[in-house]
């Protein structure tokens, strides 16, 4: 289409949108990360001294191996925080997200209790999208085949259609983060999770990946309990069905932290002997350091309530703009805990809008990327992390992302 025949619009978005490549920015709206101003906040981790003191308080000698179920003192701390009791809940190295790999190919290879190994068969994952692209990325890496199931409209799980799935005994497994998920910062309800635990499965061994990774990153003064689900799978008969897995990436430093693996005993005793084959203990001494660090449970709520205030503005910055600009043509989430703000640009332009945006240097997380296969089926979905830059970068991130969807729009209508 010739430029004179553009519509004024049209022409008006490009002119906005040329306007902006002048500027030759550089941002980043990708990853999740803490800012640096957020990772300050720990700073006294890096300063502890445990030279004098390395021993946990029944006097055992951290520096040494064992202690495969890891540091008593933090093991108490994340109990009370998690809503766990503290025999099942271990705390383990530095990524959470490792042990959720793992714990897919102990099944694979040995099955877990009361089942046969998944391997060698049609073993499937539910998959409510819009999820979490490294969830996905470990069940595509080992083979499983994922079925998306999309969230309903006001943002709840479709518990009809995961109940309808449960009937196919191949289905295995389900990712879920329970609260403040990522990217579209739902949070599962006590009915939803009764349900969960409730609902037959015609796999015995079927279990649900329930990663709590933001069970304490409140962004407003309501900062609710975590469900008690392990006592709520023993309630309803099912008391292996959960895996619970969270860490302190997101409290503490992203990738040198704590990572905790909870579930039933019989899964516990299961994990226990497949990672004492892997290790011969966890890093305690980091352990140490972010128990002494945090002290107690209310040392962690209150060092959470600091990175509130350092998050809390951007999520507010993000939501404004949006609203300036986009109120109209896209919805979007209005998360109230977590790291992500979840945009649904008008169907069959967010790969456009991504690109678009990329050409005038702002990095957006791929479309397509918060479902299985990187299959978005509107073409809508775009995830916004809003940590990590400065407001006045964020600032502008954002309002280039807002061009570049509404240019993306227009020329979807050209
Ligand atoms: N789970 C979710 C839902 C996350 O968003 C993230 C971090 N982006 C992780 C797990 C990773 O946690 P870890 O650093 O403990 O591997």
């Amino acid at each position: 289409m010739s430029h004179t025949l553009e519509s004024p619009l049209l022409e008006t978005l490009r002119a906005e949108y040329v306007a902006l490549r002048e500027r030759g920015l550089s941002l980043d709206l990708t990853r999740g990360k803490p800012s640096a101003a957020q990772l300050d906040l720990s700073n006294a981790l890096l300063d502890l001294d445990l030279g004098a003191d390395h021993r946990d308080a029944a006097g055992t000698d951290l520096r040494n191996y064992g202690g495969g179920d890891g540091l008593l003192e933090l093991r108490r701390i994340f109990a009370e925080l998690l809503g766990i009791p503290v025999a099942q809940l271990l705390a383990g190295n530095n990524a959470s997200l490792q042990m959720m790999h793992d714990v897919v190919v102990h099944a694979l290879l040995h099955g877990v209790p009361g089942g046969e190994p998944w391997v060698g068969r049609d073993a499937v994952f539910l998959c409510p999208s819009p999820g979490y692209d490294r969830h996905f990325a470990i069940t595509q890496a080992l083979g499983i085949r994922m079925v998306s199931i999309p969230y309903l409209a006001d943002g709840s799980l479709d518990l009809p259609s995961i109940e309808r799935h449960l009937a196919d005994p191949a289905v295995k497994g389900m990712w879920l983060v329970p609260q403040y998920a990522n990217p579209t910062g739902s949070s599962v309800d006590e009915t939803t999770a009764r349900a969960l635990a409730a609902m037959p499965a015609a796999a015995d061994d079927f279990r649900i990946f329930w990663d709590n990774a933001y069970a304490v990153h409140h962004l407003t003064d309501d900062e609710p309990a975590p469900l008690d689900i392990l006592g709520l799978a023993a309630e309803a008969g099912h008391p292996d069905r959960f895996f619970v897995f969270a860490s302190t990436s997101k409290i503490t430093q992203a990738g040198a932290g704590v990572a905790f693996f909870a579930s039933s005993p019989a899964n516990i005793d299961w994990y226990r002997h497949h990672t004492s084959v892997q290790t011969i203990g966890p890093d305690k001494l980091n352990q140490l350091r972010h128990a002494r660090f945090f002290g107690d449970a209310e040392g962690v709520r209150a060092h959470m309530r600091a990175h509130r205030a350092l998050l809390a503005p951007k999520f507010a910055l993000v939501e404004r703009i949006l609203g300036e600009r986009l109120t109209g043509h896209a919805t979007w989430t209005h998360p109230t805990g977590g790291y992500f703000v979840t945009v649904y640009a008008p169907a069959r332009t967010a790969t456009r809008a991504v690109e678009l945006a990329k050409s005038i240097g702002v990095a957006v997380t791929p479309a397509g990327a918060a479902y299985p296969y990187d299959d978005d089926p509107h073409d809508s979905v775009i995830r916004i992390a809003p940590s990590m830059p400065p407001e006045a970068d964020l600032a502008q991130a954002i309002e280039a992302l807002c061009v570049c969807v509404l240019l993306a729009e227009a020329e979807l209508g050209a």
